[in-house]
């Protein structure tokens, strides 16, 4: 059986290929990487910023900027470091891939330490070699980064929550605001107990590792975790969302059977599409008393 010679170089001497300009060497390493790779981005249509959820052209001059390696989408000034002023003019590799390239690691071997995911956002923390999804740690309650307590003067409020509060009072956003959401101190403040990181189990992907969201529907006892949130549209873009049941208060995160009233609600889907004009009721066929949802 014929095989590739590249099949026989560690990670590492592709990386050292593909640094000379062997463009083959870096296709290599994503069949390697496969298990970071995010489909969802593979059609403009669906990409979405890794961190906050949004669609490209959340606003002017803040692209959503594409990881070479894993296919991760985060806008500008979400992610902020090397990409927060700059469009990066060849490849560009997020940081996580940066480091298991330049490392020569495998995929499994940087995870989120609070739900031990591999895809998404994931950035280092100055502690422990440790590292973690910007939405973990902006969607759990107890947790923040540390920028965040001056963002927003120390309330307990989470980063997205705080970031969502000001989308809907502030009109046209400044880097700085999302300041708290990148983690770009690499600290993390609060606590969770180890209870919380090992003890409950996620409804939707049934591990029990991880730090697990309580569904915010009075009564409801369904944990799951952020990404799988994220993966099953629980965690969506702002306006997309439940609404805060005061002023200030944080966003409400449903399990899928108290989310329904708004996954179920299609108008919010047809109103952000271009409108076709209504067609004639004239009927030329039986058939077209059946209009299908796509030709509305
Ligand atoms: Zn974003
Ligand atoms: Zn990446
Ligand atoms: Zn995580
Ligand atoms: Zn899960
Ligand atoms: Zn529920």
């Amino acid at each position: 059986m014929l095989t590739n010679s590249t099949d026989r170089l560690t990670n590492i001497q592709l990386y050292r290929r593909y640094l000379t300009g062997d463009s083959f060497a870096l296709k290599r390493l994503k069949i390697r990487h496969a298990a970071l790779y995010i489909f969802q981005n593979d059609s403009d249509e669906l990409s979405n910023c890794d961190i906050c959820q949004h669609p490209l052209s959340h606003y002017n001059e803040n692209e959503i900027i594409f990881c070479d390696l894993c296919n991760l989408g985060v806008h500008q000034f979400c992610y902020k470091r090397d990409i927060s002023l700059h469009i990066p003019e060849g490849d560009w590799f997020c940081l996580r891939c940066k480091t298991l390239l330049e490392d020569g690691l495998d995929s499994q071997m940087i995870r989120c330490m609070l739900c031990w995911d591999v895809e998404g956002s994931i950035i280092p923390l100055k502690k422990d070699g440790q590292w973690v999804h910007n939405t973990c740690v902006n969607w759990i309650k107890e947790l923040y980064f540390e920028e965040s307590s001056k963002a927003r003067g120390g309330s307990s409020q989470s980063g997205m929550q705080n970031m969502a509060t000001q989308e809907c009072t502030m009109s046209g956003s400044q880097p700085e605001e999302e300041d708290f959401i990148s983690g770009m101190s690499g600290i993390v403040v609060g606590k969770v107990g180890e209870e919380k990181l090992y003890g409950e189990e996620c409804e939707y992907c049934r591990h029990q590792f991880g730090v697990c969201i309580k569904c915010d529907k009075e009564g409801c006892e369904a944990k799951f975790h952020v990404r799988c949130a994220i993966r099953n549209q629980l965690i969506r873009r702002f306006d997309r969302m439940h609404k805060p049941p005061r002023e200030g208060s944080p966003i409400p995160i449903y399990c899928k059977e108290h989310d329904q009233d708004i996954i179920i609600d299609l108008t919010h889907i047809r109103d952000s599409k271009p409108q076709k004009p209504i067609k004639s009721l004239k009927l030329s066929s039986p058939y077209d008393i059946f209009p299908t949802l796509l030709d509305l």
